[in-house]
This record gives structure tokens, C-alpha cells and sequence, in this order.
């Protein structure tokens, strides 16, 4: 029988999304500050280290992986990875998080490794507030991208969007009109507390997936979908439209009872809880016993008794974790 993750809260842990670099080619206002430093090259973890944390964990019966960064299409040799991930058995769920902008030389390559799934950032649809969010980032090669992976073939691909007060929000029913016309799913992303961010204060910024929805249901009144999934996200379909609506909101709705999911960061620091520092050092147990797949295992089963049992964000601009959203993988 294969070995489980079950925390001490009684939540069996089945999805892990992996870091697999803090670089990007972006700068969003939310998650980077205009001038970031970031690892040395020998504090990220390698490639083989990457794949051997994937496969350690799919031998303890995670069943769905995501990678994530930063952006994980400028990660050199990604393709590999996801060549390698993508034939892991017990694996049934594989995707990544991506801006998009590298969608065009990469996507049928991922889906040719077996990448079924695929989340694409899109803030804004109008080209000059698209750069001011993400103050180097090209819509254009975006969207691009989104109907290069179309093209590709992807089981599914959703639309994620963080909407900010005052910079976003009046673009809400644009960007539910671009998915709809599309054939996409999209998201919408309450901003986090995650690092201290030069552009703005998030407790101006703050606009709940609540307002959204509002929003939305303007035009468009939503049903909630049957299909739900453990974890911040609450998803909804309209009358006339196959795509769905999701809501990630980490403040204003609390989802940690059902918390399925742990991170490893870009340094292979294992992550129990997305709001908490918690955390485990695979890195140290990797170089220490390389290639030493139960050492790995064990340290990783020893680590889920510090899961957290809840978060504690709030919606008054204090920063309580200072890592960035880039450092953790989003
Ligand atoms: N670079 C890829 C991308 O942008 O999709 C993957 C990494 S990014 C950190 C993952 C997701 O986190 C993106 O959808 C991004 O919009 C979101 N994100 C970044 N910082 C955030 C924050 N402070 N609050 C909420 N979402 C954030
Ligand atoms: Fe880069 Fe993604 Fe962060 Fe934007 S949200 S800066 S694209 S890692």
C-alpha cells in the first residue's frame, strides 16, 4: 500500500506545488518589488534535485503536482523536468502556473510531456496598465501565448486575475468576457499579504472576491458548480457559458479545514501552510544524502506534524510573512 500524508488535523495531503525558480521576466506590483535579488544559482534547487522531490512525493500518494515560481518558463531545461514529472506513476493531476509570455516556444513541448493543465495571469486586457502592473510585461505576447496553448492541446487552462482597488477592478466583466470568448476558466485572486511590496499598500488595494462577484452578477448570475475543490478556490458557472468562475480568497473566506496541499520553495524549503513560516529544509537532507530517495521520504513525513491548523491573514496591510510570492510559488 502506498504510504500517506496525514496531518495531525486529520487533512491527507495529495497536492504539492513546486518552486522551480525565484527569477521571472515579469515585475507585478503585487508579488516583486521593481528591484529584486535573487538566489545564488547553488541555493536553488537542481533540476534532478527538483524531480526526485516530485517523485518522493508522489510515493507518499500526492496525486497532483503544480509547478510555479517565479516564472517557471524561464527556468532553463523546464522541459526536462516536465518530461520527467509527467511519467510519474500515481501522478493524475499535472500543471503549472505561468504569465504566459513564454507560451509560444514552449507549449506543445509541455504538453507533449504530459503537462495537462495549465493557469495563465492576466490582470488587465488594455496594453498600458498591463505594463504598469507588471511594470516590464508585453499583453500582447500574452495573449499570444494563450492561443498558442489553445493550439497545444490542454486539457484545461484557466485565467488567473488578482483584481486591486483603484488599478483593476473596472475590468472585472472585460476579463469574464475575454475567458468566455476564449473557452476558458478564470480566477479571481484576492491580493496577499506576501512580502513588502514598493507600489502601493495592500490595505488600499483590497478589493474581496466578494465585491467581484458582485460585479459580475450584473450581467452574469452565477450558480455554484458542484464540482468543488479542496482549498481557497469556490467556482461557479453562468446560464450560457461553459466557462467557470473561480474565486480565490484567502481573506474573506476562510478554507483551511479542508487544506490539501503543501509548497516547496524554490531553495527546497518545504512550506506546511502558505500564511505560516513552518517549514523543512529538503535541501539540507538532498545534499547531505544524495540520491537517497527514503531520507528524503522520512524528512518529509516527519515535517507534516508542523502543518498549521489555519492562517491567520488580515486585511489591514500588516505584512506577516515576509517572503515573497515569487520565493514561495503562488
Ligand atoms: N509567474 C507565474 C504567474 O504569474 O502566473 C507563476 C508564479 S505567480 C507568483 C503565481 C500567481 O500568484 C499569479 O497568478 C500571481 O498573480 C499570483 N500572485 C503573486 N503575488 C500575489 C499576491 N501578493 N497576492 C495574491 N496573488 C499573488
Ligand atoms: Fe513574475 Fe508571476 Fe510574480 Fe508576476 S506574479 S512577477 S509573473 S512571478
Amino acid at each position: 500500500m502506498t504510504e500517506q500524508l496525514i496531518d495531525d488535523f486529520g487533512r491527507r495531503v495529495n497536492y504539492v506545488r513546486i518552486s522551480v525558480t525565484d527569477r521571472c521576466d515579469f515585475r507585478c506590483v503585487y508579488c516583486m518589488s521593481e528591484e529584486m535579488t535573487f538566489l545564488p544559482r547553488a541555493q536553488v534547487l537542481t533540476l534532478e534535485e527538483l524531480a526526485m522531490v516530485a517523485r518522493a512525493f508522489t510515493e507518499l500518494g500526492v496525486e497532483k503536482i503544480r509547478l510555479t515560481g517565479g516564472e517557471p518558463l524561464v527556468r532553463k531545461g523546464i522541459e526536462q523536468l516536465v518530461d520527467e514529472i509527467g511519467t510519474l506513476p500515481g501522478l493524475n493531476d499535472f500543471t503549472m502556473t505561468t504569465n504566459g509570455a513564454g507560451l509560444r516556444q514552449h507549449a506543445r513541448q509541455l504538453v507533449n510531456g504530459g503537462l495537462r493543465r495549465l493557469n495563465i495571469s492576466l490582470d488587465s486586457l488594455d496594453p498600458v496598465r498591463f505594463k504598469q502592473l507588471t511594470r516590464t510585461g508585453d499583453l500582447a505576447k500574452v495573449i499570444d501565448g494563450i492561443h498558442a496553448a489553445k493550439e497545444a492541446g490542454f486539457e484545461r487552462i484557466k485565467l488567473n486575475a488578482v483584481i486591486l482597488k483603484g488599478r483593476n477592478e473596472d475590468e472585472v466583466l472585460d476579463l469574464v468576457d475575454f475567458a468566455r470568448q476564449e473557452g476558458l476558466d478564470i480566477s479571481f485572486i484576492e491580493e496577499m499579504p506576501l512580502g513588502e511590496v514598493s507600489d502601493h499598500s495592500r490595505a488600499e488595494t483590497f478589493y474581496s472576491s466578494d465585491d467581484v462577484r458582485a460585479l459580475i452578477e450584473a450581467r452574469y448570475p452565477l450558480t455554484p458548480t458542484t464540482d468543488t475543490t479542496p482549498g481557497p478556490s469556490r467556482y461557479f458557472k453562468m446560464a450560457d457559458s461553459d466557462s467557470r468562475i473561480g474565486f480565490i480568497s484567502p481573506h474573506s473566506h476562510n478554507f483551511c479545514d479542508t487544506c490539501n496541499r503543501v509548497r516547496v520553495t524554490v531553495e527546497g524549503r518545504l512550506l506546511l501552510c502558505l500564511g505560516n513560516e513552518h517549514s523543512v529544509d529538503l535541501r539540507a537532507v538532498l545534499r547531505r544524502h544524495p540520491g537517497d530517495m527514503q531520507a528524503l521520504k522520512t524528512a518529509i513525513i516527519k515535517a507534516l506534524p508542523l502543518k498549521p491548523e489555519r492562517h491567520y491573514f488580515t486585511t489591514d496591510g500588516d505584512i506577516q510573512v515576509v517572503r515573497f510570492m515569487n520565493m514561495t510559488g503562488g
